[in-house]
């Protein structure tokens, strides 16, 4: 298979794409670098069968020609992170919206099936967990920033399904949960990157709000592994999915975690959501996919377990190879050896 990864220097779409070489694909990737990183790929560079070009969505022909050479385009260039949300809203909204529709136009004059990443954040303050994909979404007002990205995203959803709808195109869209992992950088302020680092340098390890809020983390090898057989099963097209882990923990649960692990001596303290944030930021108290979908087409469920994710992490900071905890994990690895092996993709 030929396969497009927009956002391919970013942190799931780097792994997605060693994923895709690993079992013998051709890997193109489109990444104009505004948060992903050459670091990401440079293990890739050497392989045969992977291809990058560094620009824009924005850049109409180059976009068609990749699309025109992929039999699947994986959709994963986004503006994410709370952070960078709250700070640039202006770019939130106008990458998300527009990236994504000339995805879907240029795929659309082909007919290329698109998956395309979306996120649990478009639940935004429903308390009703589970979340099941056809539950409503309880978002806050167009005053607070943060909601710009739940709603881009879930104009984005929209749009894919009435491509599905309206023109036929085979869309698949997949609303990740918190998924972590080695290269994921605290920049736009994900939870577990800061902790880890805050914990090895022995700085403070900042709680925002309470502590009590939680989430469920999911390894970046768990969630790969769910794109490739939602696209593979054929099952999920015009649907939308949860993709993530149902093992839940508080913030405060997570920061004990990551201190034990790191073996840090670092203080915890809490830090309130205005100062962290912004005045009036609003948080979500729990999330948590309702993952019978994702087990029905793919006959698949995120497994690893918390202790193993904050390793790998914390591995990965320490400037270590990254440790095989799950046998999906090894699964990838042994393929890229053998397709090294045989022909010259670089492993993991
Ligand atoms: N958070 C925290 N300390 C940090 C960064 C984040 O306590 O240094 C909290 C954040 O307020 C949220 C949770 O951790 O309640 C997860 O944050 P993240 O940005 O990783 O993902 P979100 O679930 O908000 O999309």
């Amino acid at each position: 298979m030929r396969a497009l990864v927009t956002g391919g220097a970013g942190f799931i779409g780097s792994h997605l794409a060693e994923a895709l070489l690993a079992r013998g694909d051709d890997v193109f990737i489109l990444d104009d670098l505004s948060t992903g990183s050459v670091e990401n790929i440079r293990h890739l560079k050497s392989c045969a069968k992977f291809h990058y070009v560094f620009d824009a969505l924005q850049n109409r022909h180059l976009l068609a020609e990749m699309v025109d050479e992929s039999d699947v385009v994986f959709h994963l260039a986004a503006a994410v992170g709370v952070r960078l949300i709250v700070e640039s809203p202006v770019r939130t909204i106008e990458t998300n919206v527009n990236g994504t529709q000339l995805v879907l136009e240029a795929a659309s004059k082909k007919r290329k099936t698109v998956f395309a990443a979306s996120t649990s954040e478009v639940y935004g303050k429903s308390t009703n967990v589970p979340f099941c994909e056809d539950s409503d979404l309880v978002l806050g007002p167009t005053t607070k920033g943060r909601w710009s990205y739940a709603a881009s995203k879930a104009l984005d959803e929209f749009l894919g399904l009435s491509y599905w709808k309206e023109k036929g195109l085979p869309v698949i869209v997949a609303r990740f949960f918190n998924t972590v992992g080695p290269r994921q950088t605290g920049r736009y302020g994900m939870v577990l990157p800061n902790f880890v680092s805050q914990a090895l340098s022995g700085e403070p390890i900042t709680i925002y709000g309470t502590g009590k809020q939680s989430r469920c983390f999911c390894h970046v090898n768990d969630a790969v592994q769910a794109i490739l057989r939602l696209v593979d099963s054929g099952q999920a097209v015009g649907e939308v999915v949860n993709v993530g882990s149902d093992q839940e923990v508080t913030i405060e649960e997570l920061a004990q975690v990551v201190k034990q692990r790191a073996d840090s001596s670092s203080a915890i303290v809490y830090v309130p959501y205005d100062q962290a944030y912004e005045p009036g930021f609003e948080d979500m108290l729990r999330r948590v996919p309702s993952l019978e979908k994702l087990e029905m087409i793919t006959k698949f469920s995120p497994q690893t377990p918390l202790p193993a994710i904050v390793d790998s992490v914390i591995d990965h900071f320490r400037g270590k190879r990254e440790v095989l905890t799950t046998d999906a994990e090894a699964e990838i690895a042994l393929l890229a050896r053998a397709v090294s092996e045989a022909g010259g993709t670089a492993t993991p």
